[in-house]
């Protein structure tokens, strides 16, 4: 039985963030049952739901906002604390953007196992996906599906010489993201250093937290965490966006050519589409029937 997870004692980290490169310090605390995930921007006394309806923009990354005060990249965080199905935390922040740290969500979750996970004795409901729903948002698509579980499958393409397309499909547990997914770092192109910084991006960015690809090759010295890198990275983003919903997602999500954007539009879509889900309880959902594809 899924039951509810906060954490047990506070704990702290701090860093510069990707796209400001402002040092903020981040303070995570444990939260009552039902409470959901709450950031506070504690230099302006500001409390933020991280919820798709705080979305405020998706450039680059995922930027929730509430009454003109932001917080930057809250991503990496978010899919850290879904994989390892953390439902209530309060997260308080005193700067504009989310530590990016090493740019993987490895440090995030040694952070969150300091702190120890806490079951809190109530059932956690699931967004469960009822019938397939199809989301098309110019050249992305995602699909979500019935199924057994939480799976994820995505599919990137680059018209980069060191890689085309990448595709990755897995089951989302706890053991296959602290293995699969955490450690796949953030990464950039060269070519888009220079027009992200001139619009006042990837500031904090550097060798040791992001991947970066030039014209021949990946800069970094110490190379590729994984071949596939880029595609978990993608699934380790998406898994951050998708918590968003407010629920653990049962079902199994289908994205191609997706990005922050087309995930928070298909999030809300989603959501005003009610009659593709409904939430449930672990104990509620049937088992069958169930459309089974081949991906
Ligand atoms: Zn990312």
């Amino acid at each position: 039985m899924r039951l509810q997870r906060t954490i047990k004692n506070e704990v702290s980290f701090e860093g510069i963030g990707l796209h400001t490169g402002r040092h903020s310090k981040v303070t995570i605390k444990p939260a009552s049952r039902d409470a959901g995930v709450t950031f506070v921007r504690t230099d302006k006394h500001t409390v933020i739901k991280a919820h798709t309806g705080s979305v405020i923009d998706t450039a680059f990354a995922t930027t929730i906002g509430y009454d003109g005060v932001k917080i930057r990249t809250v991503e990496h965080l978010l899919s850290a604390l879904a994989g390892l199905g953390i439902d209530n935390i309060i997260i308080e922040i005193n700067g504009p953007e989310v530590p990016i740290l090493d740019g993987s969500a490895t440090e995030l979750i040694s952070i969150i196992l300091k702190a120890g996970i806490a079951k809190q004795g109530k059932k956690r409901p699931f967004l469960r996906i009822k019938r397939p729903f199809i989301f098309e948002d110019g050249h992305a698509k995602i699909a979500a599906l019935p199924y057994n579980g939480t799976r994820i499958t995505y599919s990137i393409f680059f018209s980069h010489y060191s890689f085309g397309e990448q595709r990755l499909s897995l089951d989302i547990t706890e053991e296959n993201f602290a293995r699969e997914i955490a450690p796949a770092r953030t990464f950039g192109f060269l070519k888009d250093i220079e027009y992200l910084r001139t619009n006042g991006l990837a500031k904090g960015g550097s060798l040791d937290n992001a991947i970066i690809l030039g014209e021949n090759g990946i800069l970094n010295s110490s190379g590729l965490r994984f071949k596939d890198e880029f595609v978990r990275h993608k699934v380790l983003d998406s898994i951050g966006d998708f918590s968003l919903i407010g629920f653990p997602i049962y079902g199994h999500i289908i994205a191609n050519k997706s990005g922050h954007s087309a995930n928070i539009r298909f999030l809300k879509k989603l959501l005003s589409t009610p009659d593709a889900w409904d939430i449930l309880t672990e104990q509620q959902i049937p088992t069958s029937p169930v459309l089974h594809i081949n991906t």
